[in-house]
Protein backbone atom coordinates (compact mmCIF):
# COMPACT_ATOMS: atom_id res chain seq x y z
CA UNK A 1 0.00 0.00 0.00
CA UNK A 2 1.29 3.43 -0.92
CA UNK A 3 2.18 5.95 2.09
CA UNK A 4 0.41 9.56 2.17
CA UNK A 5 3.49 11.27 4.01
CA UNK A 6 1.60 14.33 5.35
CA UNK A 7 3.47 17.64 6.45
CA UNK A 8 1.65 20.68 8.30
CA UNK A 9 3.21 24.01 6.00
CA UNK A 10 5.72 25.94 8.29
CA UNK A 11 6.64 25.64 11.92
CA UNK A 12 10.08 25.04 13.45
CA UNK A 13 10.25 28.52 13.69
CA UNK A 14 8.55 29.88 10.75
CA UNK A 15 5.27 31.08 11.77
CA UNK A 16 4.15 31.50 7.92
CA UNK A 17 0.82 34.22 7.24
CA UNK A 18 0.00 35.74 10.97
CA UNK A 19 -3.36 36.99 11.17
CA UNK A 20 -5.21 38.25 14.82
CA UNK A 21 -2.57 36.67 16.54
CA UNK A 22 -3.42 33.19 15.13
CA UNK A 23 -0.35 32.07 13.05
CA UNK A 24 -0.51 29.46 9.71
CA UNK A 25 1.45 27.15 11.06
CA UNK A 26 -0.48 26.47 14.62
CA UNK A 27 -3.69 26.35 12.72
CA UNK A 28 -2.25 24.20 10.01
CA UNK A 29 -0.92 22.09 12.83
CA UNK A 30 -4.56 21.37 14.02
CA UNK A 31 -5.95 21.24 10.43
CA UNK A 32 -2.89 17.89 9.71
CA UNK A 33 -3.56 16.23 12.37
CA UNK A 34 -7.46 16.20 11.90
CA UNK A 35 -6.86 15.15 8.11
CA UNK A 36 -4.32 12.46 9.44
CA UNK A 37 -7.48 11.05 11.39
CA UNK A 38 -9.58 11.15 8.34
CA UNK A 39 -7.23 9.58 6.40
CA UNK A 40 -6.19 6.96 8.50
CA UNK A 41 -9.83 6.21 9.27
CA UNK A 42 -10.30 5.63 5.86
CA UNK A 43 -7.62 2.48 6.00
CA UNK A 44 -4.85 4.47 4.42
CA UNK A 45 -1.55 4.02 5.24
CA UNK A 46 0.07 8.01 6.48
CA UNK A 47 3.60 9.15 7.92
CA UNK A 48 3.49 12.54 9.68
CA UNK A 49 6.66 14.17 8.39
CA UNK A 50 8.37 15.72 11.82
CA UNK A 51 7.84 19.35 12.54
CA UNK A 52 11.12 20.59 9.93
CA UNK A 53 11.70 23.91 7.86
CA UNK A 54 10.71 23.11 3.92
CA UNK A 55 14.32 21.29 2.48
CA UNK A 56 14.76 19.42 5.28
CA UNK A 57 11.31 18.19 5.09
CA UNK A 58 11.84 17.21 1.02
CA UNK A 59 14.69 15.35 2.30
CA UNK A 60 13.22 13.44 5.04
CA UNK A 61 10.63 12.23 2.74
CA UNK A 62 13.14 11.41 -0.34
CA UNK A 63 14.81 9.15 2.62
CA UNK A 64 11.34 7.23 3.12
CA UNK A 65 9.26 7.56 -0.05
CA UNK A 66 8.64 4.61 -2.83
CA UNK A 67 7.76 4.86 -6.02
CA UNK A 68 3.92 5.48 -5.74
CA UNK A 69 3.53 7.31 -2.57
CA UNK A 70 2.45 10.85 -2.41
CA UNK A 71 3.79 13.81 -0.14
CA UNK A 72 1.01 16.33 0.68
CA UNK A 73 2.14 19.41 2.39
CA UNK A 74 -0.83 21.43 3.65
CA UNK A 75 -0.75 26.01 3.82
CA UNK A 76 -3.43 28.21 4.21
CA UNK A 77 -1.89 31.21 3.27
CA UNK A 78 -3.10 34.92 3.21
CA UNK A 79 -3.38 37.65 0.58
CA UNK A 80 -4.49 41.69 0.81
CA UNK A 81 -7.85 42.03 0.80
CA UNK A 82 -8.18 43.30 -2.69
CA UNK A 83 -11.69 44.90 -3.73
CA UNK A 84 -10.96 46.61 -7.02
CA UNK A 85 -9.91 43.60 -9.21
ZN1 LIG B 1 2.14 28.62 3.94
Amino acid sequence: MATIFLSAGHGAGDPGAVAGGATEAAEIKLICDAVEKELQSRGLKVSVVPELRLRPTIDWINRQAKRGDVALELHADASKNIVDL
